[in-house]
């Protein structure tokens, strides 16, 4: 993602968001990446690029991804690390990468090699019931992998022929990511905050309100 406004910040900052699905990562990442100059790696979004693509990997991932189901490790590791190395790419935020403990220590090994680190995680939290209620009114542009939200963002009139549902934000799917999120996601929570890099941000509030917060805790202009 392109910068479209330069500003004196160090646009150099390494960032992780983490949340459980619904939280809005994607979209405060996205919008934050592309303010700051910074890029936004989202695998989810690069798995479902491999999906649409019919790669063999695309293919593996799909049938995790349908079921609610993390893709093994060892498939989205290179993903995230190879989006990192990519040329384009000072500062970063990574939006749903790491998702396990195993990945967080591939994530750490990795930017020790390349003699960096985080600058810090931020942690939206939101509850299961708001995750739900959120989930099931998402809905995404196929073609530019932009969210919306019936209520609150509406996808505008004419998008509306690329306007779909999400395969795992049916009812089943978004139960199961769920649990698996608390099962092997969370722990991440306590891992990073261990290593003084955790900041809890609310993720109930309006977008706006979220942003300003994630601007504020970050020191960025709001
Ligand atoms: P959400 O945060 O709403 O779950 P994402 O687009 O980040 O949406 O991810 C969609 C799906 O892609 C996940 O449910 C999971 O199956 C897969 N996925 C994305 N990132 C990872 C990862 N780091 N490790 C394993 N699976 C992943």
């Amino acid at each position: 993602m392109t910068s479209q406004i330069k500003t004196d910040l160090d646009i150099d900052y390494r960032l992780v968001f983490l949340g459980p699905p619904g939280s809005g990562k994607g979209t405060q990442a996205r919008l934050l990446a592309s303010r700051f100059g910074m890029k936004h790696i989202s695998t989810g979004a690069i798995l479902r690029g491999e999906i649409d693509a019919g790669t063999c990997l695309g293919i593996e991932a799909k049938k995790y991804i349908e079921n609610g189901q993390l893709v093994p490790d060892h498939l989205v590791r290179s993903l995230a690390e190879n989006a990192i190395k990519s040329e384009d790419c000072k500062g970063f935020i990574l939006d749903g990468y790491p998702r396990t403990i195993q990945q967080a220590l591939w994530l750490c090994e990795f930017m020790d090699a390349e003699a960096e680190s985080l600058t810090a995680v931020i942690n939206l939290t939101i509850s299961n019931e708001d995750v739900v209620s959120r989930l099931s009114q998402r809905r995404i542009n196929s073609c530019t992998g932009e969210n919306f939200h019936l209520s609150n963002k509406p996808p505008p009139q004419e998008q509306s022929k690329f306007i779909v549902i999400r395969s795992d934000d049916q009812p089943d799917a978004i139960r199961q990511r769920l649990k698996i999120y608390h099962e092997l996601t969370h722990p991440l929570v306590e891992y990073y905050s261990k290593k003084k890099l955790l900041i809890a941000v609310d993720a109930l509030g309006s977008f706006g309100a979220v942003n300003s917060e994630i601007c504020r805790v970050l020191n960025f202009p709001g």
